[in-house]
């Protein structure tokens, strides 16, 4: 069996790979330390090499897209991370019966994919031009804003199952609820999607862009680094409000702070390091509780060690 130093130098040696890399570079909320290896495979060949190497000398490996749900850990990662964001970006756009069919690879970034098919007058794909995500991530966690999400789009997806094989799964057996799908029960790998849209009155979609976008430059903190909505809305409850009414607008730990603009984010307010964050996101979950008896789910996905 290679020992990890000859897997990390065959992989230098077939892809593009870097050493060490900080973490930080790679997530929206600009933390997390360096991951030993971070590979960026240009096609599903050499991410199945990947996976193959990794898996043969036992050897931890965790996808990623663009870091924008993600946490990593200040000691960063001890392992592979794979990171399929603008490589296997590939499009294609096919209009058939007045309706246009999308097959996209996972690296697209999705807000860019999003704003082609506005920009061609298709409806349907609006809610996702301000979500700042892969495709692959996209599907993975359900993405949806403003009553629009991936799986009122999705026709199906092409998946690297936990097992090596490369399957078609349709829409309907991907198990889309609410920030979840099978793709993350089952630890597969979103390779390909399908998406189908109808026309629209080109006015109309430009307009609900526009406002989206607006809406969520009043409401959001995107000046400061964050990862979105840090939690996932209990049912019955919206998490910001419950963040507010226990009196946590602005609370702070370190760095990292409740937005004072939306309750609903953690942002890194000043140099926050990922133990900031994961103890206001930890205060903030108990004192909820302790006040309203809900619990808190992130919905922000961790990596390494907390
Ligand atoms: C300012 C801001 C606004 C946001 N607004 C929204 C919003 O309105 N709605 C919303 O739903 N989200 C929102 N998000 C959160 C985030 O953008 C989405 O969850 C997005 O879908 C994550 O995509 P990603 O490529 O960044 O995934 P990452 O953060 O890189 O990964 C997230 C999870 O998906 C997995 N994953 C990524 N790619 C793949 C793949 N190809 N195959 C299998 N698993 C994969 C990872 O392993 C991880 O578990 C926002 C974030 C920010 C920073």
């Amino acid at each position: 069996m290679m020992d990890h130093m000859e897997v990390f130098q065959t992989l230098g040696q077939n892809m593009r790979v870097l050493y060490d890399e900080p973490m930080a570079d790679h997530t929206t909320f600009r933390v997390g330390g360096p991951a030993d290896l971070m590979v960026i495979p240009e096609n599903v060949e050499q991410l199945r090499q990947a996976i193959r190497l990794c898996r043969d000398a036992s050897i931890p490996w965790y996808v990623i897209g663009n870091g924008s749900n993600l946490l990593v850990s200040d000691k960063g990662y001890r392992g592979v991370v794979i990171k399929i964001c603008r490589n296997m970006d590939l499009i294609e756009k096919e209009e058939k019966g007045g309706r246009l069919r999308v097959r996209a690879g996972a690296g697209v970034l999705l807000a860019t994919l999003a704003r082609s098919v506005c920009d061609d007058g298709w409806t349907g794909f609006e809610f996702a031009t301000g979500i700042p995500g892969t495709l692959g991530g996209g599907i993975t966690m359900n993405a949806g804003a403003y009553g629009g999400e991936m799986s009122q789009i999705l026709s199906g997806v092409t998946v690297f199952t936990a097992q090596g094989a490369i399957e078609e799964w349709p829409a309907d057996r991907l198990e889309l609820g609410y920030r979840k799908s099978r793709i993350q029960k089952e630890e597969a790998i979103a390779l390909e999607a399908v998406m189908e849209f109808e026309k629209g009155d080109i006015g109309q979609i430009r307009e609900t862009v526009r406002s989206l976008a607006a809406e969520r430059r009043k409401k959001q903190p995107l000046e400061y680094p964050s990862a979105g909505s840090t939690f996932k809305r209990p049912e019955g409850y919206f998490a910001g409000k419950l963040i507010q009414d226990a009196g946590l607008k602005g609370y702070r730990v370190g760095g990292a702070q409740v937005s004072e603009k939306h309750s609903g984010f953690v942002i890194n307010a000043d140099h926050a390091t990922a133990a900031d964050i994961y103890q206001l996101m930890r205060d903030v979950g108990a004192i909820v509780y302790k006040k309203f008896g809900v619990r808190l789910e992130p919905e922000v996905r961790l990596l390494g060690e907390f």
